[in-house]
C-alpha cells in the first residue's frame, strides 16, 4: 500500500521534466498531491553536457523525498543513480517488474555495480522503500489512480513473452517494460518505456485506440527504430513526441517527424511540461535546438 507522506507542491498542476540525461532515461514528475516520483534515472553521463538528474532534483527543490520510484524495465540505462538516490533521500514505494535478470559484468560499461546491487536489495522489501510490482489494471485508488496513473503495460502475457525470451535477446526485458498514461484535467502524457514492438500490440488489443490518445508522447526505448509500432501508434495522435536520447545516437528520425513535432533532449536538454488544471499545458526547453 502506498501511503502519503509527501508534500502538497501547489495542488493546481502536474510538472513533469523529462531530464536531459544523455542516453538514457529520467523523468521526474511532481503531482499535486506531493507524490513526487521518479520514472527511471541514468546518471552514467557521456557527456559534461548531459545533466547529473540528483543535481537537478536538488536544485529544483523538490526534493523532499521520492515518493514513487518506477523502474520501467531492469536495464542499467534506467537505474543508474538509484545508490546514491538511495542514500540521500527516502524512497517510499519502489516500481518494479518481475524478472530474474542478472548482472555480473562491469567492465568495460558504463555503469556501477552499487547501481545494480541497489536494485536487488529492493527485492521483497517491505518499507523503504516498499517493493512493488505491478501489472496492467492495477487499481491502487488511495494512491497511484489518484495521480492519474494508469498501468497500459505489463501484462501477464508480456512477462511470460519476457521470461520465454532467450538471455540475449535484445527485446528479452522490453516485453515487460512499464508504460504508463498521466492524465491531468483531460491532458494526456504517455510515458513509453522501452517497451517492444509486441507490448504495444498487447496494450492496442487490451485497450483500444481510444486509451491511446496523448498530448504527450515520450517515445519507447530513446526513439529506436526497432520499437516503433506504427500500426499502434497511428492512435496516439500526439502534439508533441519528446526522444530522451544522446549526442551522436541515432533515433527513429522520419517516423517522428511524421507524425508529430519531435523534441529531443540532445537538441533541446531538459524539457519540462505542466499540465494545469484549465486542461492546458506549457512546455520549458532548456536550449533552442
Ligand atoms: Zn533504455
Amino acid at each position: 500500500m502506498e501511503i502519503n507522506e509527501g508534500k502538497v507542491v501547489d495542488g493546481k498542476h502536474v510538472m513533469i521534466h523529462f531530464v536531459d540525461v544523455g542516453k538514457g532515461n529520467c523523468v521526474i514528475i511532481q503531482f499535486p498531491s506531493g507524490h513526487t516520483t521518479f520514472v527511471d534515472i541514468d546518471n552514467s553521463h557521456t557527456s559534461e553536457e548531459n545533466t547529473e538528474p540528483i543535481e537537478y532534483f536538488k536544485s529544483k527543490k523538490m526534493d523532499y523525498n521520492v515518493f514513487r520510484f518506477i523502474l520501467t524495465h531492469p536495464d542499467m540505462d534506467h537505474m543508474s543513480g538509484l545508490h546514491e538516490l538511495n542514500q540521500k533521500y527516502d524512497i517510499i514505494n519502489f516500481w518494479d517488474t518481475e524478472n530474474e535478470k542478472k548482472l555480473t559484468e562491469w567492465d568495460n560499461t558504463p555503469y556501477k555495480e552499487e547501481d545494480w546491487d541497489t536494485y536487488q536489495s529492493f527485492k521483497g522489501s517491505e518499507s523503504d522503500p516498499k517493493h512493488l510490482e505491478y501489472l496492467r489494471g492495477a487499481d491502487q485508488k488511495c494512491c497511484f489512480v489518484g495521480d492519474g496513473i494508469t498501468v497500459l503495460s505489463p501484462s501477464y502475457k508480456m512477462l511470460k513473452e519476457s521470461k520465454d525470451a532467450p538471455d540475449g535477446d535484445s527485446e528479452k526485458y522490453h516485453h515487460l517494460s512499464y508504460v504508463l498514461m498521466i492524465e491531468y484535467s483531460g491532458l494526456r502524457v504517455l510515458l513509453g518505456g522501452d517497451a517492444s514492438k509486441k507490448a504495444w500490440d498487447d496494450i492496442l488489443e487490451e485497450w483500444g485506440e481510444d486509451a491511446l490518445k496523448a498530448n504527450i508522447f515520450l517515445a519507447p526505448h530513446h526513439g529506436s527504430k526497432n520499437n516503433v509500432n506504427e500500426e499502434v501508434f497511428k492512435h496516439i495522435k500526439p502534439d508533441y513526441v519528446i526522444v530522451s536520447v544522446d549526442e551522436g545516437t541515432t533515433y527513429a528520425y522520419n517516423y517522428y517527424n511524421s507524425i508529430s513535432t519531435v523534441l529531443t533532449t540532445k537538441h533541446y536538454g531538459t524539457i519540462k511540461v505542466r499540465l494545469q488544471s484549465n486542461g492546458k499545458y506549457t512546455k520549458y526547453l532548456e536550449k533552442n535546438g
